[in-house]
């Protein structure tokens, strides 16, 4: 059976920092099967269930959130200088992290969750998995763009997959990647001779955005969970 340090399990599950969770374990809150544990490295198995001041500690084993990001914000778990995506999710557990990237300026659709198998799929350059942009741009598109982002393109350090771009207007588009490359999509507008000026990603593999409003998360649906899978 599976099994977990208790430590570790607690702050997970979003009792505390590794030490804070210890002094809670040391003082003797921590219960299981109706004895008191005060060994910080007891394994806790899957089956068992833990009670923190005679409390169940309920244990989901993934969460999945969807965030529409707001720009100043970090797509990582920790950070010196601005707030992270983290600080949006509604959701105390420790074991959360953003699936990929976006970059500090630009806005939309970011996974976040702690599944592990899943994350290494949906990043997986195999995996091919559609990520589409809301790009607003200055500068003035060739005529030819969409033959030009159809083909592969050379950016220096990498040559791109064809993407798919339609244009809205004369500084406004959407662009379908199936990368996920350093400041790709701004990247290859600059190619082009356009400069991003506001970047949003509007979906992520099946995941769209839709009405979520800015900096607002929500949990995926069961039926979202499926279709990442
Ligand atoms: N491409 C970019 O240039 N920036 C992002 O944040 C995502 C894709």
């Amino acid at each position: 059976a599976l099994a977990v340090r208790l430590d570790k399990f607690l702050s997970h599950m979003g009792y505390g920092t590794r030490n804070e969770v210890k002094n809670i374990i040391k003082n003797g809150w921590v219960t299981i099967e109706g004895k008191t544990i005060k060994k910080a490295d007891f394994q806790v198995k899957e089956d068992q269930t833990v009670y923190v001041d005679d409390v169940p500690v309920s244990y989901v084993r993934y969460e999945y959130y969807i965030l529409n990001k707001p720009a100043g914000y970090v797509s990582a778990t920790e950070d010196t200088l601005h707030p992270t995506v983290m600080e949006l999710i509604p959701s105390i557990r420790n074991d959360l992290y953003p699936v990929g990237r976006l970059d500090l300026d630009t806005e939309g659709l970011l996974l976040v969750c702690n599944d592990g198998q899943l994350t290494h799929e949906l990043l997986s350059p195999k995996k091919h998995v559609l990520k589409k942009y809301y790009a607003e741009f200055e500068g003035t598109l060739p005529e030819n763009a969409v033959e030009i982002f159809a083909q592969p393109m050379d950016l220096d350090d990498f040559i791109t997959k064809p993407a798919k771009l339609e244009v809205l207007d004369q500084d406004k588009a959407y662009l379908t990647i199936s990368e996920g490359k350093f400041h790709q999509v701004k990247r290859m507008f600059l190619k082009v001779g356009c400069e991003v000026t506001y970047l949003q990603r509007v979906c992520f593999g099946p995941l769209e955005l839709k009405d979520l409003e800015i900096g607002q998360a929500r949990a995926l649906t069961p039926e979202e969970i499926e279709l990442l899978k």
